[in-house]
């Protein structure tokens, strides 16, 4: 028997992320290698990813097309900064092709490294907007039950997960947050009113909730928020950093749910992944003054040395054109339709409490006898990832570069995977 001191002393020095330490040592998967939507572990096994890894990798694993892209301008450049006078050609081109893409009118785009940075970049520019407005007492940021927004500290900070804010010794982590109800939109505005809309400088939203255990909108809801926030002068955030660049079929969840925010982060989709990358777009009703020609037009303190990195932008470049060349948008809402039918027959098993779908994500809420932990945990043994979110619920969310058939069969995994679990808890 390997005691756990032995376990910890023989496992990787590699801190795991998110993960309850004793619980994974020993069980540890070490992804070698990976092609399309299969996976290759360092103990041969091959597993389908269901989720895409962390809903990202939409054209599928190890395209030859990016890692040229990347190679191409690593001998080129790098990367160079793009703070004060300087830019670097691949930031600016891919901000132009985002500009083209956005559903925000005239954006200006920001980039750097991710989604939390996204979101620290959003939060920020929100209340920096309120303060160079002079209305200085909106500080605060609302954000839904249930919400994630990443791990930085407004990440953190605005978590509808409560265990996610837990254990910094003050209530925020960064102060003046506050939590709104997720589906209940007469809640929401009783929250505002409460709380009073000349303390609030933005609300944060995932039009489709991922890690809160995908969750599309209640009819009726985003328009309720959009609408209380155009009342209340409250700047809306739409946190695209999931649904971002086709993962609900549309190039942005905001145009299927014909939303009008203020700012919209995305990261993962915006290169699948191949490049760590992300950013916000800017409405001109936030960025004009920015622009202003006047000694005292404001400055936004904000950047880091690979914001707008050379080799990532190039990465998202190409990755852009893939999308289109590989018509993946219009296999996304094929794909939806095959994810609902398989979604409706689970939902008569007595293992299954709920299912719920928004283009190529799904989420499949299990009775409360049954352990998503456990059948998630079952699966991989079968050959398949999913992973266990928020509700007992099982996330599926392959590449868009799935077949309708691999679709099924991780559907059909899944309700073997349940009935050879039923009652174990
Ligand atoms: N926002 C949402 C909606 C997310 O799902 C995530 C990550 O899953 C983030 C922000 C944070 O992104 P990252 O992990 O790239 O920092």
């Amino acid at each position: 028997m390997v005691n756990q001191a032995e376990r910890v002393l023989s496992g990787p020095a590699l801190w795991s992320a998110q993960a309850h330490m004793p619980s994974v040592l020993g069980r540890q998967i070490v992804i070698e290698r990976a092609q399309g939507s299969y996976l290759y572990t360092a103990n041969g096994q091959r597993l389908f990813d269901g989720t895409a890894g962390l809903w990202h990798a939409n054209v599928g694993h190890s395209h030859p097309e990016l890692a040229q892209a990347a190679f191409l301008q690593m001998q080129t450049l790098e990367t160079y900064h793009i703070f004060g006078r300087y830019l670097n050609d691949k930031a600016v081109q891919l901000g132009e092709v985002l500009a083209d893409i956005s559903p925000i009118a005239d954006p200006k785009v920001i980039l750097n490294s991710g989604g939390s940075d996204a979101i620290d970049v959003a939060c920020k520019l929100a209340r920096r907007h309120w303060q160079a407005e002079g209305r200085t007492s909106k500080t605060l940021i609302l954000s839904r039950d249930f919400a994630y927004h990443g791990l930085h500290a407004f990440g953190t900070s605005i978590a509808g997960l409560q265990f996610n804010r837990d254990g910094y010794g003050t209530e925020s982590l960064v102060p003046e947050t506050a939590r709104i109800s997720t589906h209940d939109i007469a809640a929401v505005e009783a929250t505002i009113a409460e709380i009073g809309a000349d303390k609030i400088a933005a609300l944060v939203a995932e039009p489709v909730q991922g890690t809160g255990g995908v969750n599309p909108p209640a009819p009726g809801y985003l328009e309720g928020l959009q609408r209380l926030c155009r009342e209340n002068d409250i700047l809306l955030i739409a946190d695209e950093v999931i649904t971002g660049f086709g993962r609900t079929g549309d190039m942005f969840a905001t145009e299927r749910y014909k939303l009008e925010p203020d700012l919209i982060t995305f990261a993962k989709g915006v290169t699948s992944g191949y490049a760590p990358l992300g950013g916000v777009l800017v409405s001109p009703c936030i960025w004009e003054r920015f622009y202003r020609s006047g000694d005292d037009t404001p400055i936004f303190r904000h950047g880091a040395t690979y914001a707008g990195h050379a080799t990532a932008c190039a990465v998202a470049l190409r990755h852009l054109e893939l999308l289109e060349e590989e018509k993946l948008l219009p296999r996304v809402k094929e794909l939806e339709i095959v994810l609902t039918d398989g979604l409706r027959q689970l939902e008569r098993l007595p293992g299954v409490a709920d299912t719920r779908v928004a283009g190529l994500l799904g989420g499949i809420s299990l009775a409360e006898d049954i352990s998503a932990e456990r059948v998630t945990d079952a699966l991989v043994d079968e050959g398949f990832v999913t992973r266990p979110l928020r509700g007992n619920t099982i996330q599926i969310s392959p590449p868009f570069i799935t077949t309708d058939d691999e679709l099924r069969d991780l559907l059909g995994a899944i309700e073997i995977a349940l009935s050879n679990q039923d009652g174990k808890l």
